[in-house]
């Protein structure tokens, strides 16, 4: 692990704030970064205060005015050099996202790939920024809508995706022509501080500063500073549903813009005549994956009823053979939550799963003997849709399984709950399939036929309704949210005919 931490740059203690370059002793109080493995302190970061977080915002700021004039081709030169940087750690970077949130190997390779691919796509974005033309009503007249760079983006991470969800924005935010100011979750500095400074070596190759500037700080104190700056048009903000509220009533305040990508409560339907192989097999990695902590993870199973008892008895088959420990090494599918907290939370629920009426399947555990303090057994549950607790997200590796009598039901079920974000069928009906695709079908930002909730494509665009937050990143015309839009009007005429047909003083 040595070799890794040296390989990314980081040393026993680390600045936490950088504009290209490191402020050397940021004021903030020292974090020191423990692996939810074995509990053990990886390295110390020294956060940013309020007067770092001035410093390192001024830059980007200033940086905006020379970076949005570059043009976006060569805006796109860099994100590519930027991939390419990626591409040189991608070993390492992926063992740390490892190390340092606990998800497995294979995961944190996928993440940083997951970087990859948004600079690939990015780079061609970068020479498709297209606006529109329109007809005019008027004659000799062209209109057309332009997009430009919109100013400096803050983007606010959350611990699960600790490297990805900063390249969807910074990948984008970048060709689009914005400078960008991120914090990330003070339970991922390290990778935050790794980013970084692959970040500051492309950027000084190529003469540049405070187009990617990192603030490593507390949520209440540096996030609260970026989301009420009324120098950063954008925040997109990646996070709990609770944070959410908080950050967009702020940015609210001063009529900012959000993107917000908030929790999940994703559910599987299967149908009867679906092929339950692939319903276990996409069930399990949906639902353990990442230790149940990604956003998009399976938390209800949705089962009409003539295959319910196949599908659970299978599925807790397969969650008897699940490997459970050290993340890094091979063959563990599941590692560690990413900190006590996490525990805490999924035993409340347990405790609270038990007071309304849930069966326990299978897990509900803590796991004691694996070192640390942060190991769980995977849970299923038997629960009842109208069960409060099935409403809410817990962050952890708890699948409700719930049946019903017709797929209607199940379709309702589904979206009788205060998320939005990823939704599947497991089906091989056309009837059915169509039904869960239409107006009164899923209600979710994400849809998918035969595959699970989990493990989208960067192309897409990702994100999700109702209190998941409605914002999308990533792919499709998500980049539009990082422009200003402008309508132009062009006379190239010597009169002045008005539109409507009005008259004013003819
Ligand atoms: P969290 O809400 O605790 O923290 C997220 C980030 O917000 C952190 O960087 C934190 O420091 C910051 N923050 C907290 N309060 C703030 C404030 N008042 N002002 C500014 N910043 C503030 O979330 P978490 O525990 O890190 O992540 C788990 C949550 O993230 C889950 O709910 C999960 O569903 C959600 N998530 C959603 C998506 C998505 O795309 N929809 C992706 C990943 C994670």
């Amino acid at each position: 692990m040595q070799d890794i931490l040296k390989e990314l740059g980081i040393k026993d203690v680390n600045s936490g704030a950088c504009h290209g370059k490191w402020i050397d002793k940021p004021s903030g109080p020292e974090l020191v970064s423990r692996s939810p493995i074995d509990g053990k302190p990886i390295a110390t970061v020294i956060q940013a205060s309020e007067k770092d977080y001035e410093v390192v915002m001024d830059q980007a700021d200033k940086a905006f005015r020379t970076w949005r004039m570059l043009p976006a081709p060569r805006r796109g030169e860099i994100v590519r050099q930027l991939g390419e940087e990626l591409r040189k750690h991608r070993d390492a970077l992926g063992k740390l996202v490892t190390l340092e949130m606990g998800k497995i190997l294979s995961e944190g390779m996928g993440e940083v790939q997951e970087m990859i691919d948004i600079c690939d796509f990015a780079v061609g974005l970068s020479r498709q920024l297209y606006g529109l033309s329109m007809h005019s009503e008027r004659p000799h007249h062209r209109m057309y809508e332009q997009w430009h760079p919109l100013g400096v983006v803050g983007i606010i991470s959350a611990f699960n995706f600790p490297v990805a969800v900063w390249s969807w924005n910074a990948a984008i935010a970048a060709v689009c022509g914005d400078t960008m100011v991120w914090k990330p979750s003070s339970q991922t500095p390290l990778t935050a501080v790794a980013v970084q400074n692959i970040c500051n070596r492309v950027m000084e190759r190529n003469d540049l500063q405070g187009l990617f500037c990192l603030t490593i700080g507390r949520g209440r104190e540096v996030g609260e500073k970026l989301v009420a700056d009324r120098r950063v048009p954008l925040i997109s903000a990646t996070g709990s549903t609770a944070m959410g509220i908080r950050l967009a009533q702020v940015v609210a305040g001063r009529l900012g813009r959000t993107i917000l990508e908030l929790g999940g409560n994703n559910a599987i339907i299967v149908t009867e005549g679906a092929n339950l192989d692939l319903v276990v097999r996409a069930v399990l990695f949906g639902a353990v994956g990442t230790t149940g902590q990604r956003c998009t993870t399976t938390r209800r199973l949705l089962l009409h009823r003539p295959i319910a008892e196949e599908v659970t008895r299978r599925l807790v088959q397969a969650y008897e053979q699940i490997t459970i420990g050290n993340p890094l090494e091979p063959g563990i599918l599941m590692g560690p939550m990413v900190n006590r907290a996490g525990v805490e939370d999924m035993m409340a629920a347990m405790k609270a799963i038990r007071e309304q009426g849930g069966e326990v399947l299978y897990g509900g555990e803590e796991l004691k003997q694996l070192p640390g303090d942060c190991y769980v057994q995977p849970t299923i549950v038997r629960a009842r849709p109208e069960m409060q607790i099935v409403k809410n997200e817990t962050f952890a590796p708890i699948l409700y399984v719930i049946e019903a009598d017709t797929v209607d039901q199940l379709v309702q079920i589904q979206n009788d709950v205060p998320q939005g974000l990823s939704s599947a069928m497991f089906t091989n009906d056309l009837l059915h399939c169509e039904r869960f695709l239409s107006h009164e079908g899923s209600d979710c930002g994400i849809a998918n036929i035969n595959i699970g909730t989990s493990g989208a494509e960067i192309g897409g665009a990702f994100g999700g309704e109702k209190e998941t937050g409605g914002g999308r990143e990533a792919g499709s015309d998500s980049w539009k949210a990082y422009m200003r839009r402008q309508t132009v009007t062009m006379n190239w005429s010597s009169e002045l005919p008005l539109a409507q047909g009005l008259k004013f003083g003819d």
